[in-house]
Formats: structure tokens, sequence, C-alpha cells
């Protein structure tokens, strides 16, 4: 597997985006906001390697260590790297605290053969419950939370003044979406919010920059999820049995395909009554990805 190196995108004043490719498993993007002598940041990075040279990268931009970071849900890709910024303070939902100290090292149980480095679980120390805005010198940064979507704790990073927003793990560009911690109907209601925010600029979760045309494609799969799940239940099928019989079209070009599995449990479980974002066996969700993967067990790219 060859990966590229992480690079840093300016799409407006300020405003940074640090993007990890293949925006694979475990190769989330984060992004800064620097005005007036201040730094925030979103998210952090998967690895205490991959987090030191996100630092770097802040510095290296001209830019002071951040004061605040704010993480868009709780998937230690976008959190594991939060003790490398001490002490900054970490910002989060209130759901996205209890999720991350609930899941613990819980990557490094799905993922034992990666050099995570020293990660020390570092939740968010300020929590909210709908929105939050914070002012980095002169640029106002809204924190909203989309409700259950990508997980039960989302945040959307939102820059009125800049027009960019960074949607966490709502969006993945070029890659499926993951809904099997959140909401398939949640995510649905979710890219309304996004679309009401008019953004210019997308910083999706992983995956390169994209703009608002990213929510039209994942408004298609989700809905051809849900639509392959309704089926595939009214025939007494399995999620797995559904996807294997599914033909994914358009989105058979995205990374990480083997997600339709994980998305149709979810969906299951939403038609069967269960509430947004109750828990799954995930363990059982990921030896389903295995064997749609053709046997092989999902890899962290970090
Ligand atoms: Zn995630």
């Amino acid at each position: 597997m060859t990966v590229e190196k992480p690079y840093v995108v300016q799409p407006a004043a300020g405003v940074y985006a640090y993007v990890q490719p293949d925006g694979g498993w475990c190769l989330n993007n984060a992004g800064w906001v620097c005005d007036g002598g201040q730094t925030l940041l979103v998210d952090t990075a998967a690895t205490e390697r991959r987090a030191l040279a996100l630092r770097e990268a802040v510095l290296a931009a001209g830019a002071p260590l951040p004061r605040t970071v704010v993480n868009t849900h709780h998937h230690g890709d976008h959190t594991y790297g939060n003790a490398v910024f001490a002490p900054a303070l970490i910002v989060g939902h209130d759901n996205a605290r209890a999720e991350q100290l609930a899941a613990g090292h819980q990557l490094e149980l799905i993922w034992p053969a990666t050099d995570f480095g020293a990660i020390e679980i570092t939740a968010p120390d300020l929590t909210y419950g709908d929105r939050l805005t914070l002012h980095v010198g002169e640029t106002e940064v809204r924190v909203l939370h989309p409700g259950v979507a990508h997980t039960t704790g989302d945040s959307v990073v939102w820059l009125p003044g800049r027009r960019v927003v960074f949607t966490g793990d709502l969006v993945f560009a070029g890659g499926t979406p993951f809904l099997a911690m959140g909401s398939l109907a949640g995510s649905l209601r979710a890219l309304e919010l996004l679309r009401s925010l008019d953004a210019e600029t997308v910083v999706p979760g992983h995956g390169p920059l994209t703009d608002p045309s990213a929510y039209e494609s994942t408004e298609r799969y989700l809905r051809y999820v849900a639509e392959l799940a309704r089926e595939g239940r009214e025939k007494g099928l399995t999620p797995l049995e559904t996807a294997r019989g599914a033909d994914l079209g358009e989105f058979a070009a995205w990374r990480e395909s083997e997600r339709l599995v994980a998305n149709l449990h979810r969906a299951y479980a939403e038609l069967a009554g269960e509430p947004e974002g109750a828990p799954l066996d995930i363990m059982a969700v990921l030896r389903d990805m295995t064997v749609m993967n053709g046997g092989t067990p999902i890899l962290c790219h970090a």
C-alpha cells in the first residue's frame, strides 16, 4: 500500500485543512483556524506519530499551537492525538465525551498490528448539547450538533464568515459513509443541516476537499442503503446476504465499499424500531465487513 504524505490546503483566509491521503480507515482530515494570534484545531489523528506531524504542520504554517481543539466526534482517528496538544482545551458534544470514554482503546483492539504510539485517551473537557460559538480572534466558529448521524455525538464546525464547513464524518469524499455507530435517518437529517449552511468549501472527515455537491452523492447512497434494507428485510435476508447480493452501481468506485454491510446492520436496526444510535455488536459488524472484503480483515491505513 502506497500512502501519500499529508498536505495542507488553505480554502480561506486563516483557515487550513490538513488532508491525510488516501482517506481510508484511520486516515482522517483535521484543520485549523488562525486569527488574532490564536489557533483553534479541528480534530487530531489516529497515531501519536501522525498527531505530532499535524502539530509540526500547524507550526510550519506560522500558527501558534492551538488553545482549543474541537473534536467532530469520538472516533480514535479524530481524537487519539488529543493529548499531543495538551494543555489545549478539548471541546466536543456531550455524547462524544461519553462515547470516547466508553470506547477507550478500541482501535488497538480492532487493529492490534498498528503502531498507534503512546495514546492517552483524552476526552473533551468542555461539552455542549445543541450548539456552541467560539471566537478565534475575529473569526466566528460555530459548533453545531446535527443529532445522531455518523455517531451519537457529532459536531459540525462552521465558519460563517469564511463559508467553510468541517463536516467530520458526515461526509467522506470518495469514500463510503459509515453508520454502524450512528443513524441512517439521522444522517439524512444532518445533510439538511449542512445544506442550510450554504458553505462554499466542504472539508470532509476523510478524502480531499469538496463542495456541497458531496451532499447529493451522500444522500443518494443513504437512500440506496435504505431501499436495499427494506427489500432485504422483506425477503428475510440477513444484512450480509443482502450486501452480498447488492449491485453497488456508482458507489462501487468509493473506498471501503465493504461498509455497505455495516450500514445495512444499522438500517435493519432502525427498521426494527431500534432507537437511532442504539449500539450494534461492532465485532460482529467487523466480521461481516471482513467477509465483504473477500475474507481479508479491514486494515487501518495509519
Ligand atoms: Zn468516524
